[in-house]
């Protein structure tokens, strides 16, 4: 599933593609991927000019002259690029025809959603999701996460997954960000002490970071997949040896989700 990491290189990549292009024609071969009726979609894009690319938590939004498209791609959505007259997969339900290429959404699960809405109803867009702070955001400190889990009396890698706190995070780097920690999946947020946060917040900086340096874990626009996989300590090792203790990397469901960690280095608090 695409994640923060992931979101973002598909962000960097296509601004360097698309910003400043004008989007000449938009195909729609699924209505239930746009959230908007077909024909509105297709109107409020056509002519239109995609000024900046930009994301917040795991949403890209394509700034355009008169309105904002937004992209949620949840569980395989993606985009490519090829050129203007090149077939289309059986998968591709979204195709925006630029001068001399051509921007292909793909998604075999069909889960992933588009939205046109006005420039101005996009403050209010996410604060209706209830997203909480980027990782670059520097009112991300410990005294915020003491504040936002006091009340949760829960496994911290559930609050990690919950967007409302710290957005962008998925089950990989939720895994990761722990590891980094060495903070047990299943330790309690609320009792977490606020060096535990700070480091919490180190990591997630560390491993979002390393993974954009790798193009994260997922094909790219160019269809090159990104090769952070091979960096991953935890997440899809079970049965490996830790690498740093050598003790064996277990898997077992918290919050839901299949969950990595070494039992050595992450003792529960
Ligand atoms: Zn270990």
């Amino acid at each position: 599933m695409p994640e923060l990491a992931e979101v973002e290189t598909t962000r960097k990549d296509l601004s360097k593609i698309i910003e400043g292009k004008v989007i000449n024609r938009v195909s729609v071969y699924l209505d239930k991927i746009v959230y908007n009726k077909k024909e509105e979609f297709i109107k409020k894009i056509e002519g239109q000019t995609v000024n900046k690319v930009k994301r917040r938590g795991k949403w890209l939004i394509f700034e355009l002259d008169k309105n904002c498209l937004i992209i949620h791609f949840r569980m395989e959505g993606r985009f490519y690029y090829l050129p203007i007259d090149a077939k289309k997969d059986k998968h591709d339900y979204v195709i925006f025809y630029f001068d001399d290429f051509s921007l292909h959404y793909n998604d075999p699960r069909l889960f992933g959603k588009m939205e046109v809405i006005e420039k101005n109803e996009i403050d209010k867009f996410f604060l209706d999701k209830k997203l909480g702070l980027e990782y670059t955001d520097p009112k991300l400190t410990p005294i915020y996460l003491k504040e936002k889990f006091k009340t949760h009396h829960t496994d911290i890698k559930k609050m990690l997954l919950d967007q409302s706190f710290i957005t962008g995070i998925g089950n990989i780097y939720a895994d990761e960000i722990l590891f980094a920690s060495k903070i047990n999946p299943k330790s309690y947020a609320d009792k977490l002490t606020k060096p535990k946060l700070q480091e919490i917040i180190n990591n997630t900086k560390k491993v979002f970071e390393h993974s954009l340096k790798y193009k994260g874990t997922y094909p790219n626009i160019d269809g090159k997949r990104g090769t952070f996989e091979e960096h991953l300590m935890v997440h899809m090792r079970e049965g490996k040896k830790c690498y740093e203790c050598g003790t064996i990397i277990k898997k077992e469901k918290v919050g839901g989700r299949g969950t990595y960690y070494c039992p050595k280095c992450q003792r529960r608090v």
